[in-house]
């Protein structure tokens, strides 16, 4: 990512570091000075950029990071960044030398990674920390919660390992019925209960995702890992109106090339879409290749000066076309379009917005979805 050159791209996307700020504000004030905050940068910041995002919540609060894979865990090392980082998940065995090279606290699933783990690290005589994940229903990774104490007993006798934490996720925090989370809840609490009964200590206890730390204080623990609402995005339609977010991306291009073809002209490859003459087709260095989804061809809009313009035609990899129609409106008519002109493709201008839940509903998908994919090659310009 760092390779990337803004100045040689005229599609960009621009990261609002004081949203981030504020974002973290709002938790802080949600969950209190007393629990830790564990800020989910986990693929390259959900797309924002994950060392520009780790520097800013950090300043601004936040105590630990979460991350995906050692890699990301590397990447924010080499940038310098010393707080904590925990992986969300376990990684491979051959993976273990980063771990300790880098401080990386990985989460535990299996015994045989642990006690790897604990040999690898007595032998370099460093005590590694790790969180034990407790499946309590999501059924995705982690130990069975009726099985965790018996796991910490057979791993507990190692010297070189340190039980840090012990945390579980929540598969239905976000959706409007509450029976599911209410069933993972109650597994996770009388499993801190029973190691606490059987002199276990859990060490930090998390389990709060964004949608829990929105709506449910039960489920903060010692820590919460939000992770969408940090870019200002909400986990889904039910956390609307609970908390205020700031969207810290948008998505911006300049056009490349205007024309007006003949009446019947196509546009893009297939040719689908057919000009009816009197408008303009200016085209956009930005397509799928950019995370625009080939899916919204024809099913978009851009903002020009504060206006709404369609999209017109087969989205390409690396460009696409909008129509824009300045001799429509004679009472408030668009000025044409020419080539350096600057368009929005998620964000707000003259009043109107572009959001990603908007393009997320039209695709039938979440704004998480999107936000990664157009972090991975528009260059980030951090404001
Ligand atoms: C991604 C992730 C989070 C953050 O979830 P958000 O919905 O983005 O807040 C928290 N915990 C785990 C284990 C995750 O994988």
């Amino acid at each position: 990512m760092s390779s990337m050159r803004p100045d040689t791209r005229s599609a960009w996307l621009e990261i609002d570091g004081s949203a981030i700020t504020a974002n973290m504000y709002a938790i802080r004030e949600r969950v209190g000075r007393q629990r830790l905050i564990c800020a989910v940068v986990k693929a390259n910041g959900y797309g924002h950029g994950a060392v520009f995002v780790a520097r800013t919540v950090l300043a601004a609060g936040a105590d630990r990071l979460a991350v995906a894979t050692v890699d990301e865990a590397i990447e924010l090392r080499q940038a310098g960044i010393t707080a904590p980082i925990l992986l969300l998940g376990e990684p491979p065995i051959a993976s273990i030398p980063y771990l300790l090279e880098y401080d990386i606290t990985p989460t535990i699933t299996t015994i045989d990674f642990a006690l790897t783990l604990g040999e690898m690290a007595d032998l370099s005589g460093m005590v590694a920390p790790y969180h034990l994940k407790v499946n309590t229903g999501m059924n995705r990774i982690g130990i069975h919660y009726t099985e965790a104490i018996e796991f910490l007993n057979a791993i507990s006798f190692h010297r070189g390992l340190k039980h840090e934490g012990t945390y579980t996720h929540f598969a239905t925090a976000d959706l409007i019925e509450d029976w599911d989370f209410k069933i993972q809840l109650s597994r996770f609490k009388e499993l801190i209960d029973a190691m606490k009964l059987a002199d276990i200590d859990p060490g930090i206890v998390h389990a709060a995702n964004s949608a829990c730390t929105i709506r449910y204080p039960a489920t903060y623990f010692d820590m919460v890992r939000p992770g969408i609402m940090l870019y200002g995005l909400h986990p889904s339609k039910v956390t609307y109106g609970k908390i205020n977010l700031k969207p810290a991306m948008s998505v911006h291009a300049c056009v490349t090339h205007v024309k007006e073809p003949l009446v019947g002209e196509g546009v893009s490859y297939g040719l689908q879409y057919r000009c009816p003459g009197n408008v303009q087709i200016a085209t956009l260095p930005i397509g799928y290749g950019d995370g625009l989804s080939r899916l919204l061809s024809d099913r978009m809009y851009v903002l020009y000066r504060g206006r709404r313009v369609p999209q017109v035609g087969t989205i390409c990899m690396d460009q696409m076309m909008i129509e824009v129609d300045y001799k429509k409106s004679l009472l408030n008519p668009l000025p044409p379009i020419t080539v350096g002109d600057e368009v929005i493709i998620i964000g707000e201008d003259g009043g109107d917005k572009l959001t990603l839940d908007m393009m997320a509903d039209e695709l039938g998908t979440i704004n998480y979805e999107l936000a990664c994919s157009f972090g991975m090659r528009l260059p980030h310009i951090y404001v």
